[in-house]
């Protein structure tokens, strides 16, 4: 097992590798961590899994040993170089040396077609946690069960509840889609190099919300447009995004009780919707 600094620091040595800091290469070297997410993600021999990022695949073996199958995307060619080489042995493992962000991923999950349950379990890079999260969420897809290493702030935006500082589209995204809870904290210890920043493991449980909304790619566009600038109230967010009067949206308002005065960050997402659906999507 590829699990603490002297194993990973002479893997890295031998295939003459230094992490890279610009695709968000801080690997988890604590065996402990690995273990406790695996447990989490709850083994099972008919479950698939997607790793988006493997690295030099601590948590890839990890998953392998205790999982159907993984399908995992890895943006960097040299560590794939390194996969390829090191998990050769494993017979249920499919490396796509690509871009998360770019891939064709209706496509690239029929790799799982002899599975009963299909997750996510991934030590995502910082850089682009929250562009990989809408990508899994916002379009549709058979991943059931989503494990995620993230920094802590970002962890926290993602369960947010409304009215704090961290609530925003984010928020709002997984609790339109999931139930989401922040598993347990890992210390900035836990990866090599250490980051500047501690880390939580977060679950995310796909759920099916009736709002009654219609058009969701609409509503979700209108999440984001609303909180574009958070010192801004929701009024002056919709006229800087729709083409809408004043009185228009303040009649809106009216019609739900809500103050002209109101920020995105003070509404639920079930109010959200109500605005949304007052504006857009009422006959
Ligand atoms: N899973 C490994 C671990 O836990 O030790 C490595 C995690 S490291 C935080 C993030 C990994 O994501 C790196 O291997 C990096 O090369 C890869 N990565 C970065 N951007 C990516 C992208 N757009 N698509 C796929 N992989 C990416």
């Amino acid at each position: 097992m590829l699990n603490n600094v002297k194993k990973t620091k002479a893997l890295l040595e031998k295939h003459q590798l230094r992490p890279r800091k610009n695709l968000g290469q801080n690997f988890l070297i604590d065996e402990n961590i690995l273990n406790k997410i695996v447990l989490a993600a709850r083994p099972d021999p008919e479950t698939g899994v997607v790793e988006i990022g493997p690295g030099i695949g601590a948590l890839t073996e990890a998953l392998l040993q205790n999982f159907r199958k993984v399908l995992a995307f890895e943006i960097d060619k040299k560590l794939v170089g390194v996969l390829k080489e090191e998990l050769a042995k494993y017979s249920n493992l499919k490396i796509l040396s690509q871009d998360f962000l770019k891939a064709d991923l209706k496509k690239e999950l029929s790799f799982f077609s002899d599975c009963k349950r299909v997750i996510t379990v991934s030590n995502l890079p910082y850089y682009i946690t929250t562009q990989i999260i809408i990508r899994l969420l916002e379009e549709d897809n058979e991943i059931e069960e989503f494990y995620f290493m993230v920094q802590k702030e970002v962890g926290e935006r993602m369960v947010a509840k409304e009215g704090g500082k961290d609530y925003g589209s984010l928020s709002i995204l997984i609790n339109y889609r999931c139930e989401g809870e922040i598993l347990f904290p890992v210390s900035r210890n836990s990866f090599f190099p250490k980051p500047n920043v501690d880390s939580v493991v977060i679950k995310l449980k796909k759920r099916k919300l009736d709002l009654g909304i219609k058009n969701e790619r609409n509503f979700l566009k209108f999440v984001r447009n609303i909180f574009s600038q958070r010192r801004k109230t929701l009024v002056n967010n919709l006229l800087a995004n729709y083409m809408l009067t004043r009185e228009e949206i303040l009649g809106v308002l009216k019609r739900l009780a809500l103050p002209e005065s109101i920020r995105s960050e003070a509404l639920s997402l079930e109010k959200i919707a109500e605005v949304y659906m007052n504006i857009f999507e009422s006959t």
